[in-house]
């Protein structure tokens, strides 16, 4: 028997929740209800393994995971979740860790403010309730760094509290799937979603069917309901879709209107020195306490929202960057896109054997891992076999070398 039989068959004697006071079962609600049957039914038997759906869900790792997940895809957050969770084992372990050491075992995931949330919330987790993750969308909501969303992921699917959860994923579904007009993110869209989430979750017969709903509903979105074309033809909900039998399966949500995105201009001076043991060592420094990568590493740098067109010269001696040897006048230039930004890079390398440089930190290529720095940041200053200098290297060459290193690494950052 599978499990969807087994599962009909338990739940076939049950009666739904009531579904609204005053309200009869009209066709509408039989088809909610078929929804929800279709939709957790689907998820029992097409739920990707993933390593913090465990039977029973563990609190703490079901934090950690809704943490890394937002804004982040599930083929990134794999690479770190393991790692994370060895290092930081319990609430307690990473209420009681440096924050360096919580930024830099996030390194790679970007968006560093919710690390930062993540480890407020641990804390206060310890502080407030003894080290026990509340169970109640209440409590979870006061927590530093857990909104709407999360409180309801981890109060339903956790804890068996009947819950909605809204995120853009979920949006675009129920969105579609009711026909709904209005662009992802448009705040009276985002209101109507929650409203139709409540709604279906109170169809759910049990709270086994509520946790399957509420996660097909998001596994739905992350796999089959995806943004631009989805893929109706796998889609379970396909012959109840609105969008689909109207034929707008492709453009809805509507895109939102183009924001202006930010344009940041950084002139950057990569100095590398060889180490006692012969490892080469970078320079770094740590940038500023707010902002894009707050906190993190990078190589010293001067940032600016207008284009300069000053020399190395000039800005060895902004940088404070006194007897670094650069060895060609000409930078490499290279685009990093965040969300909301375009970071324009130009990049110099320097040798840094006669530097004074500072406050600042040489740290060893094999050290790099340990501290918290940007992907953008990470792929300036991979590691290398041979020594970055050379007068026979010009900096397209390094950089070529770099971007080849970067893109072997690409998946283990
Ligand atoms: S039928 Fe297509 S558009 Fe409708 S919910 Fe399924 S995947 Fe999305």
């Amino acid at each position: 028997m599978t499990t969807v039989q087994r599962r009909r068959n338990e739940t076939k004697p049950r009666t739904p929740k009531p579904i609204e006071a005053g309200r009869d079962e009209t066709s509408d609600s039989r088809r909610d209800r078929r929804i929800v049957r279709l939709l957790a039914d689907w998820f029992e038997e097409n739920a990707r393994l993933l390593p913090w759906r465990t039977t029973p869900r563990k609190p703490y790792p079901s934090l950690v995971s809704e943490s890394m997940l937002q804004q982040t895809q599930v083929s990134r957050v794999l690479e770190k979740f393991g790692p994370f969770v060895d290092r930081f084992p319990s609430v307690e372990h990473l209420a009681a860790a440096d924050e360096a050491d919580v930024l830099a075992a996030w390194s790679g995931l970007g968006y560093y403010r919710r690390a930062r949330l993540l480890h407020a919330c641990a804390k206060a987790i310890v502080k407030q309730h003894g080290g026990t993750i509340p169970r109640s969308r209440k409590e979870l909501e006061e927590l530093p760094g857990i909104g709407r969303y999360t409180a309801g992921a981890v109060a339903s699917i956790v804890f068996g509290e009947r819950e909605a959860i809204v995120d853009g994923n979920v949006c675009r579904v129920l969105q579609r799937l009711e026909a709904k007009q209005g662009h992802a993110g448009d705040r009276n869209v985002t209101d109507w979603a929650w409203k139709r989430a409540e709604g279906l979750v109170a169809l759910t017969s049990d709270r086994r069917e509520m946790r399957a709903f509420n996660e097909g509903l998001m596994e739905l979105g992350a796999t089959v309901c995806v943004p631009g074309k989805p893929k109706c033809v796998e889609c379970p909900l396909s012959k109840v879709c609105a969008a689909k039998a109207k034929g707008l399966q492709d453009t809805l949500p509507e895109s939102k209107p183009g924001a202006a995105r930010k344009r940041i201009y950084h002139d950057v001076v990569m100095v590398w020195r060889e180490g006692k043991n012969g490892e080469q060592e970078f320079l770094l420094e740590k940038r500023r306490e707010n902002g894009l990568w707050a906190g993190m590493w990078q190589p010293p740098a001067r940032e600016s929202t207008k284009r300069k067109k000053t020399g190395i010269d000039q800005l060895l001696a902004e940088l404070k960057l006194g007897g670094a040897h650069v060895n060609a006048k000409t930078a490499r230039r290279t685009l990093f896109q965040t969300t909301h930004r375009d970071v324009h890079f130009r990049v110099w390398v320097a040798d840094g054997k006669a530097c004074e440089c500072g406050e600042r930190r040489w740290v060893g290529a094999a050290g790099l891992d340990g501290i918290g720095m940007s992907n953008a940041h990470r792929g300036l200053i991979l590691p290398r076999q041979e020594p970055i200098g050379g007068r026979d290297r010009g900096p397209t060459m390094r950089y070529s070398h770099a971007v080849a290193l970067r893109d072997r690494h690409a998946g283990v950052q």
